[in-house]
Parts: structure tokens; C-alpha cells; sequence
């Protein structure tokens, strides 16, 4: 792990023209991110209303820059116009720097980089923002995997600081400083790891979740490991924490880990995060968890 990556981000050419493929939860969170730090970015989506549904969160969140006094009304418009929304690859020889925000799907995430590698220049990055799939393994079918890399936001990311700059086995210091230097003009803190399961922060943070699931399997009551865990400093506990996460993409980061570290994180046991997503209470996406939501 290299702290922040700064001895990569002196070599970076800015990114003046980015892109984003998907307008959900994360990729209408980049475009916000991008647009409100001044960077113009394409938003791509294969659905008309996703495209819709990504707008309309970065109007409500420049909204509430204007609420608080920190935006007048035309700095709104500016800042929005530099959302570019779109359904086709047009424009897209222009682009610096492309980050990928598809669904978890490595099959889906292979065709959509493989299709827009030939949609940009030679020396345009690609960068994926998937939470579980190996970056070398994503590059498998790229014509030029030096120019990719992993670039892992956290949600929602208007307010997570961090960013998981992921090199595979080809990726280049190019690429690399590039990224680094796009998150950076973000407004966020980059970091510089190297490819396995987890990245740096699911590595750590599966474990601990693990050992939650171990405890509520014991008759630990959640709540109370919870109001513990946020009077040992933490901003929340790991129920309420996992409800803000969802169940599923959970059970799904954790199969990958238990993949990965099997000698650490596979159980035979069903743990209570899968008991949870059994029971289809998969947190705040549908209003229920460990938590009931209005
Ligand atoms: P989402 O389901 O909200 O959005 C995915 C979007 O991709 C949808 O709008 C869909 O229409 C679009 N899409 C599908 N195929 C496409 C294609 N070929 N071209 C363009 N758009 C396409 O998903 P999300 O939660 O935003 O997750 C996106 C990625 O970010 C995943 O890889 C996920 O693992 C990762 N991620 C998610 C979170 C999170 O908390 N949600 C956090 C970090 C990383």
C-alpha cells in the first residue's frame, strides 16, 4: 500500500473531459462529484429514466448547496451543465478519463470496457469502479490493460473522502497518476493499492463484520453492539452500518473474501448477515435490516 499516492500524482497530465458509464447510486454520484469539483464528465447509461434518476440526485444535492448560500442559482445551472447525459458513445474520443459504475457483473463490466476502449483515443484511462472484481482479471480482454486501473469510490460519495486507486499486473504509473490525479481534483483523498480481494478498506472491514455475524450467532443483542461500538468512538455500529451497506452486496463482498482468504473467511455456518438476506431484509434499499425504516 502506498500512502496517497503522491509520489505518482506530480506525473499526471488533469483530466479535462471525464466520463462515467451507469447513472446509479455511484456513477450519479461521480457525475456530481466531478461536475461540482469542475470537472466535465458524459454520464452514459443504457436507460433513459436511469439517466433521469441520476440527474435528478445531482440537482437535489447542488440544490442543497444553494439552500445553504454556498451556490446562486446560475452557479447551479453552470455546475449542472457540466453533466453531459447520454445514451451513445459520441463525444467520447474526447475523453480523458473514463470511470466505469455498471452493475457488479464481471461479464457485463468485460463487454461494456472491452466495447468502450474502442470508443476513446490511445491514450484515454479506463478506470472500474467495482467493489469485488480483480482489476487484472477485468484487463483480460482489454487491448491496452496499461491504460486501466481500479478507481473505488465509497457510498455516497459526495460525503466519503476516501478513493481505492487499484493497479492490476499491467496497469501503468501512467494510469496510475492520471487517476490519482482526477480524485484528487475531486476533492478526494486517494489512495494507491494493489490488486486482491477487498482492496484495502473490504479486507478490513469484512473481517469486523464477520466477527459482529459471530457474536449476534451467540445471542449478542445487535443494538447493543451497536450503541457499544459508537461509544468506542466509531460514527456507527456494524448493524446499523451493514443496513447502509445492504445485505446483499454484503453476502456477495463476503463469498469474494471467503474466495480469497478461505483459511480466514470461509464458514460452514450460515452467518447471520446471510440469515438476514434470506429473510430478504436487505437494509435501507428496501426499508428493512436490522432496522425498520420509514
Ligand atoms: P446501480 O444498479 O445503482 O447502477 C448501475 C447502472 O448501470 C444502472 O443505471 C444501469 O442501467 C447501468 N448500466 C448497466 N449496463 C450498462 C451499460 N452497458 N452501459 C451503461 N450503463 C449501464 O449500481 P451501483 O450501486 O451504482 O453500482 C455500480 C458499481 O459501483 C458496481 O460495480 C458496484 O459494485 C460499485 N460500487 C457500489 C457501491 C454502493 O454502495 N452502491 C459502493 C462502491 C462501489
Amino acid at each position: 500500500v502506498k500512502k496517497k499516492g503522491g509520489k505518482y500524482a506530480s506525473k499526471a497530465q488533469p483530466v479535462r473531459q471525464a466520463a462515467v458509464l451507469g447513472a446509479g447510486i455511484m456513477g450519479g454520484g461521480i457525475a456530481y462529484q466531478s461536475a461540482s469539483k469542475g470537472t466535465p464528465i458524459l454520464m452514459k447509461d443504457i436507460k433513459e429514466d436511469a439517466i433521469e434518476l441520476g440527474l435528478k440526485e445531482a440537482r437535489k444535492l447542488f440544490g442543497k448547496q444553494a439552500s445553504r448560500g454556498k451556490l446562486s442559482v446560475e452557479g447551479v445551472a453552470e455546475k449542472l451543465a457540466n453533466i453531459r447525459p447520454t445514451l451513445s458513445y459520441g463525444d467520447f474520443d474526447n475523453v480523458d478519463l473514463v470511470v466505469e459504475a455498471v452493475v457488479e457483473n464481471p461479464k457485463v463490466k468485460g463487454a461494456v470496457l472491452s466495447e468502450v476502449e474502442q470508443q476513446v483515443s490511445d491514450n484515454t484511462i479506463l478506470a472500474s469502479n467495482t467493489s469485488t472484481i480483480s482489476i487484472t482479471r477485468l484487463a483480460e480482454n482489454l487491448k491496452r490493460p496499461e491504460n486501466f486501473c481500479g478507481m473505488h469510490f465509497f457510498n455516497p460519495v459526495h460525503r466519503m473522502p476516501l478513493v481505492e486507486v487499484i493497479r492490476g499486473e499491467k496497469t501503468s504509473d501512467a494510469a496510475v497518476a492520471a487517476t490519482v490525479a482526477y480524485a484528487k481534483a475531486m476533492g478526494k483523498t486517494p489512495i494507491v493499492v494493489n490488486d486482491c480481494p477487498g482492496f484495502l478498506v473490504n479486507r478490513v472491514l469484512f473481517p469486523y463484520f464477520g466477527g459482529f455475524s459471530l457474536l449476534v450467532e451467540k445471542g449478542a443483542d445487535y443494538q447493543r453492539v451497536d450503541k457499544v461500538m459508537e461509544k468506542f468512538g466509531w460514527p456507527m455500529g456494524p448493524a446499523y452500518l451493514l443496513d447502509v451497506v445492504g445485505m446483499d452486496t454484503a453476502v456477495h463482498a463476503n463469498a469474494v473474501m471467503a474466495e480469497g482468504f478461505p483459511d480466514r473467511m470461509a464458514r460452514d455456518a450460515k452467518t447471520a448477515i446471510q440469515v438476514m438476506f434470506d429473510n430478504d431484509r436487505l437494509g435501507q434499499k428496501n426499508a428493512k435490516g436490522f432496522y425498520a425504516y420509514e
